[in-house]
């Protein structure tokens, strides 16, 4: 508040001052003042307290008052995407708007349709939904076992309400509500919390059981061994017990609960045999892969294996090459114990020459790669690509199998330079990685060090277990 609250405003001052009055009325004008102005605020003082004596009155009566309870919600509340354990049963209710909940899982070999039927949905109104959820959702490509669904009718059968969490990815459910003579679809994009997480292992048997023990799971293991250093090192040999393997990664969560792993920052392998470390870096072009301390990529034209090390049952070694199956003609190549089914993968780019079958190698495919190399992988169960087809490198060609001349289920692998066998464990023996251009080095070596800074934190969760 202002100065004349306590002294005249300046409107009054002329008038005490006008010429117009004499000096004594001047005095008791003042002390009349004076006397007005206490009185009035007494006054205000009073009903400033009679007001607050009321209003404080109101708000203790609120609850008190029948028939108004202050937070009554006649509508259904917005159900978010059911996550809870009890979704793997299908239950049905009736709601206090008479609307029946039908909540179901989708089993293994299951569709969408067939767990409509089982919960005896009409056929008009599965159709009306299918039409509706067409837009938003591919239910041949995009629906899997585990997706849960939450569904509501009303007394006459008509789908009001319909939500779709795919298991895989929660954060994009499919919602579809009734408005008046149709279903109207949309997909919603919910976000996911990233948390930035460390482990420092220490491999006692195997890469796959130390970081198990850490609490993550194969999926981080198959990215760190088949996408990560699936060129550079050789998990079936160059192991040693004693090794160490620190990783900082990402971990997407969904209301806390843990949904995928997000990217690996940095993974550092530190061996008697190999040394290795990987950083991710993405440029300003949106280039990403991974690159050593010296920001050359760990990339190379091949990898080391054509299926993933976890599925691998026996450990590649020399001796594992075939024996002599005709005479003078050895044979050459590697041969992978691994489960029928397992995927197989092309260790480069190239353009497949050959996809049929072929005598003792079964069902095989060959890829011809740059430089005159090319590779074959025999005894499949199931080839997928076509002759003529172009590959990249890792992309799936077929499953292992039996076919063929083959006593068990095991991928024969071979690699050929200029039409001479190679040891495939040699291929990237004298490669180098593509170097970062020189302009992203200096961000690069920033992230580096940050991210390698986190892996030696003295609170990192990890170390004490790997001291174990
Ligand atoms: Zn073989």
């Amino acid at each position: 508040m202002r100065k004349w609250l306590f002294y005249p405003p300046p409107n009054t001052a002329v008038i005490t001052h006008s010429p117009n009055y004499p000096a004594r009325f001047h005095k008791n004008m003042r002390s009349f003042s004076s006397i007005w102005f206490g009185a009035i605020c007494i006054f205000v003082l009073i009903l400033v307290g009679v007001r607050f004596e009321l209003l404080y009155e109101r708000i203790a009566a609120v609850p008190a008052t029948p028939g108004h309870p202050p937070t009554l919600v006649p509508v259904e509340p917005v159900q978010l995407p059911f996550t809870g354990p009890d979704a793997t049963e299908p239950t049905s209710s009736f709601a206090a708007t008479a609307l029946r909940v039908i909540r179901d899982t989708l089993n293994y070999d299951d569709t969408i349709y067939h767990s409509l039927k089982r919960n005896k949905i009409g056929e008009a109104q599965i159709l009306a939904l299918n039409q509706a959820l067409k837009d938003v959702f591919d239910t041949r490509s995009e629906s899997h076992p585990g997706d849960h669904y939450i569904l509501k009718i009303d007394t006459t059968g008509t789908i009001q309400h319909f939500s779709y969490t795919p298991e895989k990815t929660p954060e994009r459910p499919v919602l579809i509500v009734r408005q008046t003579a149709r279903l109207s679809a949309q997909r919603l994009q919910l976000p996911l919390e990233t948390r930035l997480e460390t482990i420092e292992v220490t491999i006692v048997d195997n890469l796959f059981n130390a970081i198990s023990i850490a609490g993550e799971n194969d999926v981080l293991t198959d990215r760190l061994t088949d996408d990560i250093f699936g060129a550079v090192i050789d998990f079936i040999v160059d192991p040693r017990v004693g090794d160490r393997m620190g990783v900082v990664f990402e971990k997407m969560y969904q209301n806390g609960r843990f949904i995928r792993y997000g990217r690996i920052l940095l993974a550092h392998y530190q061996g008697r045999v190999v040394d290795q470390l990987a950083v991710y870096y993405e440029d300003a072009e949106k280039n990403w892969g991974y690159y050593d301390e010296k920001g050359q990529s760990v990339a190379r034209p091949f990898l080391l294996q054509p299926l993933s090390y976890r599925r691998i049952s026996s450990p590649f070694s020399r001796k594992r090459f075939h024996p002599v199956l005709k005479k003078n003609v050895p044979h050459l190549g590697v041969d992978y114990a691994a489960s029928t089914g397992t995927k197989v993968w092309a260790t480069a780019r190239g353009y497949v020459t050959y996809a049929g079958r072929k005598g003792s190698y079964g069902k095989l495919v060959e890829i011809e790669h740059p430089n005159g190399y090319r590779t074959r992988y025999a005894h499949l169960s199931r080839i997928r690509v076509k002759k003529g087809q172009a590959v990249k490198q890792h992309a799936v060609i077929g499953n292992v199998g039996m076919t063929g001349r083959a006593t068990g289920p095991h991928l024969h692998y071979e690699l050929l330079k200029n039409g001479r066998h190679i040891n495939p464990r040699n291929i990237n023996r004298q490669a180098k990685g593509e170097p970062l251009q020189k302009r992203y080095l200096p961000d690069f070596i920033k992230q580096r060090d940050t991210h390698q800074a986190l892996l030696r934190r003295p609170d990192n969760h990890q170390i004490h277990l790997a001291d174990r």
